[in-house]
């Protein structure tokens, strides 16, 4: 047990000396600056070539997402997410091992090229987000959680990161197992999810700059906004995609049916939903609800394969590495 508190502690001690060394030292490396320059640069845009252009530079919740980028980026690992999925890691490790298993590494990717290695993690990773973002709009007990993201009512980049906790905890978990069985290392990682985490700014973004035909590769903020419609025509939403838009149209979850520069976001009664940080964090506990109906309409006429989920500003909670559902 010493050993599991060992870990605890020093988990929050190392994160806490991380992100400080995060803030003093900038570099082409650093998440901190990274994540600050991304937003910039999509603010910017959205100031200079907005796409909704009634919309207000500072919209409406432009400074509560502000906060939340920081949080779900760095202080929830700060405050204890970075501790508990170091110890599940390792307990999990310690649960193999009672079976003999040393590690899940499946493939020896770390054979191949970079440029695949880091491919090849963008993509999985992808598609396994892309379900877990499904499985969040179709269980009734995890679309409580995944509302808050979707209590958006005037979209703009910082909305990306607009997500509950509990969203991390279940994204990391599920992808645990899939990634380690690839085995990255930590310098895999940080090209990706910077690069992810600037296609999920672009994707809420309030801009628009036609992809032409990669709109079918990549997500968009036109095809985005209708993931965050108000009124969906399936009762489980549909551009499930987070980096990629290629999932959608290969299982047939795409639904853009006209322009969605103005349409009503959020859900059913979207305007009694809370709107501060503290608030929001604590509704999907006492909300007893249960699915508010979508409005129906057609009935989901999803492909085979995959299992459950949806969207999401999946994110790099933590910059370490492969050990942990982080
Ligand atoms: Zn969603
Ligand atoms: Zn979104």
């Amino acid at each position: 047990m010493e050993k599991y508190w060992n870990l605890f502690v020093s988990s929050f001690t190392d994160y806490g000396g991380y992100l400080w060394r995060e803030i003093l030292y900038p570099s082409w490396g650093n998440y901190f600056y990274w994540l600050i320059g991304l937003s910039l640069f999509f603010w910017l845009l959205e100031v200079v070539v907005p796409w909704r252009q009634h919309q207000a530079k500072i919209r409406q919740d432009f400074w509560l997402d502000g906060f939340y980028m920081f949080f779900n980026f760095f202080l929830f690992s700060l405050v204890g997410f970075n501790a508990i999925s170091n110890i599940g890691v390792e307990a999990f490790n310690d649960f193999l091992a009672l079976f003999g298993i040393e590690n899940l590494v499946a493939f020896e990717i770390w054979s191949w090229p970079v440029w695949a290695q880091l491919l090849t993690l963008f993509v999985v990773r992808d598609f396994i987000q892309w379900n877990v973002h499904r499985l969040l709009h179709r269980s009734e007990f995890l679309w409580k959680f995944h509302k808050v993201h979707h209590s958006v009512q005037q979209m703009g980049f910082a909305a990306h990161l607009r997500f509950h906790w509990g969203e991390t905890v279940v994204y990391r978990s599920l992808e645990y197992i899939p990634l380690a069985m690839i085995g990255f290392g930590i310098q895999d990682f940080f090209l990706v999810h910077i690069f992810a985490t600037a296609i999920g700014h672009f994707n809420h973004a309030n801009i628009r700059l036609p992809l032409g035909p990669l709109r079918y590769l990549f997500n968009n903020p036109q095809m985005h906004i209708w993931h965050h419609a108000k009124e969906m025509p399936r009762r489980y939403g549909a551009n499930y995609g987070i980096s990629l838009s290629l999932w959608d149209y290969l299982f047939g979850t795409v639904y853009m049916p006209e322009d969605g520069r103005d349409i009503a976001l959020g859900f059913e009664e979207v305007e009694h939903y809370p709107n501060s940080f503290l608030e929001q964090q604590w509704q999907p506990f006492r909300e007893g609800r249960p699915h508010p109906p979508r409005k129906a309409g057609l009935q989901e006429a999803e492909a085979p394969a995959a299992a459950a989920a949806v969207e999401a500003p999946p994110l790099e909670t933590t910059p370490l590495p492969m050990n942990k559902p982080a």
